[in-house]
């Protein structure tokens, strides 16, 4: 079965991916597994979305990856 992060959606099956802990990626983690705060992982998102979206300036990656974790389990409302 395959899991992805609660909170990015990173495939933890992969090892870059895995960390600490068990329902979330190393990237969205700290160095004792524990989850990062929400603006983190937001900007996290945000940067990553720019990185293969060159056009999208800082605004609009910030709106988008507020979309994103939206559907997230563990930032969902
Ligand atoms: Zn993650």
């Amino acid at each position: 079965m395959n899991k992805f992060c609660y909170s990015c959606s990173a495939p933890l099956e992969m090892p870059d991916f895995k960390g600490l802990a068990e329902n979330y990626c190393r990237y969205c983690t700290d160095e004792n597994g524990s989850l990062k705060p929400r603006d983190e992982i937001l900007r996290g998102i945000a940067h990553w979305f720019m990185s293969w979206q060159p056009d999208v300036d800082e605004e609009k990656a910030l709106e988008r990856a507020e979309y994103y974790m939206k559907a997230m389990p563990a930032w969902a409302d």
